[in-house]
């Protein structure tokens, strides 16, 4: 049979394993003697490898070209995609809290000017509205957006009163709060106008409290637990995340997750603090590489441990994203992408009316793209094309990388990091952990447990 070698990519992942992979995603695990036919062209005289070289499309056939040029093809509509554009819209800066690493840096609770006006919402409404794109949703950030809860209304009024003229579909609108300021009245237009709720939920209430305090110093725990259960008793699912900061690794994974499991969710992100905002300020608090990445491993072991024990599925996001990004063709989130979707599947418009690539850019002044009363949307993409070029997928190592089809890096954190959007690959804080996670599943990944561990994840719609 006639067969060419694809361009493929490779890396020892264990003693005699060794990853091979192809731009299409697709990949196959050989030990030591089967890599070295493979680089040396003996496979040639092996014909059970062979079979599996043409099956993993590590060598090309005219059989298998179709497919190999489909899933490539795929790809390139996914990652390039316009599908749908998250309007974010930070309401204002103030903020009851006075979280130490909000990457917002909130402003002062009394200073009014720190909120949009009417005009510049006005201004927004009508930016969304002649987007080039027919889906569309529209997210409240802030500081506190709740703060501002009749504007909130006011823009869904203003957007459904006129989507049908613009032909837009609004998917989702969704709330991110620290759930302090929720009260009753509010909490029944949420659930009539099926808005999601996002929030933050640190772990233990010590450790919480620690974290995201109240400008008077008292924590906000209780008031979070409080409307995360009011919602609960409703049927609605509060969204809820932690932030890892070096207080949360001394504590370790577990009790974080129990407080996860005791809420019932099957679902953890554990997202390492970014030092932008106030993150900045209180570097000290950012989790190092290497115990973050021993923080997540023992997350890992753990949420395998209760499925395989305690008949409780909870999946970690960073493991998730990852592990799909590896099982199907198909990579739902827009930060584990090639490159990420900032500037083109999300946009952050601050109280001012700037407009920044990204919710996470919006503190890096060099980022604004814009202004919603002054730019039009083909100097957006203009202006993202900076950003883009310098996402993961034009540098350079990522480009010879055994993982570049699975990855995704975001270039504002290693921005955050290094004061450069250059990766420092491998000292990438990012890269790193990808790496390490990546690493874990291929290695896990033939382990009976972890194998049915991974399946029944993979089922999730989270
Ligand atoms: S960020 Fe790191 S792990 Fe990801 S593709 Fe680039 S070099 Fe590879
Ligand atoms: S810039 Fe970073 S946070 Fe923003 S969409 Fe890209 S990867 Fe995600």
């Amino acid at each position: 049979m006639k067969a060419t070698l694809n361009e493929y990519f490779s890396r020892k992942i264990d003693e005699n394993k060794f990853l091979i992979t192809t731009r299409c995603g697709t990949f196959i695990l050989l030990n030591e003697n089967e890599y070295r036919a493979l680089n040396n062209g003996q496979y040639k005289n092996n014909e059970k490898l062979q079979r599996q070289l043409i099956e993993s499309k590590i060598l090309m056939t005219e059989k298998n070209t179709k497919d190999i040029i489909n899933r490539l093809k795929m790809q390139y509509i996914q990652d390039k995609s316009f599908i749908f554009m998250n309007c974010i819209i930070n309401l204002t800066h103030r903020c009851n809290l006075n979280c130490l690493y909000c990457h917002a840096n909130s402003a002062n609770l009394e200073d009014k000017q720190m909120d949009m006006d009417y005009a510049t919402i006005d201004a927004y409404i009508d930016f969304v509205l002649n987007l080039p794109y027919k889906n569309i949703t529209i997210e409240f950030q802030g500081g506190e957006p709740l703060l501002c809860f009749d504007k909130i209304k006011y823009i869904l009024k203003e957007f459904n009163k006129k989507k049908k003229k613009y032909n837009k579909n609004l998917i989702s609108s969704t709330i991110v709060t620290n759930l302090t300021l929720m009260r009753e009245y509010i909490a029944n237009y949420i659930i009539e106008n099926k808005i999601s709720l996002s929030s933050s939920l640190d772990g233990p209430k010590e450790l919480h409290n620690s974290q995201r305090a109240y400008i008077n110093g008292s924590g906000s725990y209780d008031k979070i637990i409080y409307w995360y259960n009011y919602f609960f008793e409703r049927n609605k699912i509060v969204g809820i995340m932690p932030t890892i900061t070096s207080n949360s690794i001394k504590l370790g994974p577990k009790p974080i997750i129990d407080q996860y499991v005791k809420l019932k969710r099957n679902a953890i992100f554990l997202r390492a603090m970014n030092e932008l905002g106030r993150g900045k300020k209180n570097k000290y608090l950012s989790p190092q590489k290497k115990e973050f990445t021993e923080f997540l491993k023992e997350a890992f072991d753990y949420c395998v441990y209760l499925f395989d024990k305690k008949n409780f599925l909870i999946v970690e996001r960073n493991i998730f994203s990852l592990l799909r990004n590896i099982t199907l063709p198909v990579k739902q989130y827009m930060c584990m992408r090639r490159p990420c979707g900032a500037g083109v599947n999300q946009i952050s418009i601050t109280p001012n009316g700037d407009i920044y690539p990204c919710d996470t850019a919006r503190s890096i002044q060099s980022l604004k793209i814009g202004n919603i009363k002054t730019t039009n949307f083909r100097e957006i993409i203009i202006n993202t094309i900076e950003l883009r070029t310098l996402t993961q997928e034009f540098q350079p190592l990522c480009d010879t990388c055994a993982y570049n089809c699975f990855c995704g890096n975001c270039p504002v954190v290693t921005y955050a990091k290094y004061n450069c959007f250059i990766e420092k690959t491998p000292l990438d804080f990012n890269c790193y952990v990808n790496k390490y996670i990546l690493d874990y599943i291929f290695k896990k990944r033939d382990d009976k447990k972890y194998k049915k561990y991974f399946k029944a994840i993979l089922k999730l719609e989270i």
